[in-house]
């Protein structure tokens, strides 16, 4: 029985055209997506085979693929959620309450800054990865981490809210080299209400991480 499944979509694969086309939606989503689920669930699946047979000598490549895989389906569920045909703008007009919006000002100093601030970690991603705004249950504050493949680079306890995937798979069939474009087109795509539905679940949830008894 599997742990991990592959969600549905909550709109059309064309639905985010033109930021994003239906071909790459559905690629993105039916393999992309796809794939990481079938690795998080192997992976869970070979990591009880080397408990019960107690074999050892694969450990830190079977721990290694499990933070792979399912930070991949962890963090692209989120994306799709995070974006919508009826999107962009900015929190202020479209979270309803302005707590996001608030959140993000006394975090990053204004929008404008925190949307430079996400943009540049998205778009100098070296190789493969994402621009996350995570919120942090520490300081109760929001941060911008730029994530290495999908799991590292990443402040422990962090709750991803709103994240751009600045893998090739993202935007190069529609895009090519300019990965620059594809972040700044994104920005018309954000669903913030679903970006401030999570930021209160994380408030709410993950409440301030305990660092001493
Ligand atoms: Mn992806």
């Amino acid at each position: 029985m599997a742990v991990y499944s592959l969600p549905e979509l909550p709109y059309d694969y064309a639905a985010l055209e033109p930021v994003i086309t239906g071909e790459i939606i559905e690629l993105h989503h039916d393999k992309h997506h796809a794939a990481y689920v079938k690795g998080a669930n192997d992976t869970l699946e070979q990591l009880e085979e080397a408990r019960s047979k107690e074999q050892w000598a694969g450990i830190n490549g079977l721990e290694k693929n499990l933070a792979f895989h399912l930070s991949g389906h962890i963090l692209h569920s989120i994306y799709w959620h995070n974006m919508s045909g009826d999107g962009g703008g900015e929190p202020l007009e479209k979270d309803g309450t302005g707590e996001l919006a608030d959140a993000i000002a006394e975090s990053f100093g204004s929008f404008a800054r925190f949307k430079a601030q996400l943009s540049k970690a998205a778009a100098t991603t070296q190789g493969s990865g994402w621009g996350v705004l995570a919120y942090e249950p520490v300081s109760g504050r929001l941060i911008v981490e730029q994530v290495y493949d999908h799991q590292g680079n990443v402040g422990q306890g962090s709750v991803p809210i709103l994240v751009f995937d600045a893998w090739e798979h993202a935007f190069y069939l529609q895009y090519r080299n300019q990965k620059v474009d594809f972040v700044e087109a994104m920005w018309r795509v954000v669903n913030w209400q679903d970006v401030a539905a999570r930021y209160t679940a994380a408030r709410e949830r993950a409440g301030t991480l305990l660092l001493a008894p």
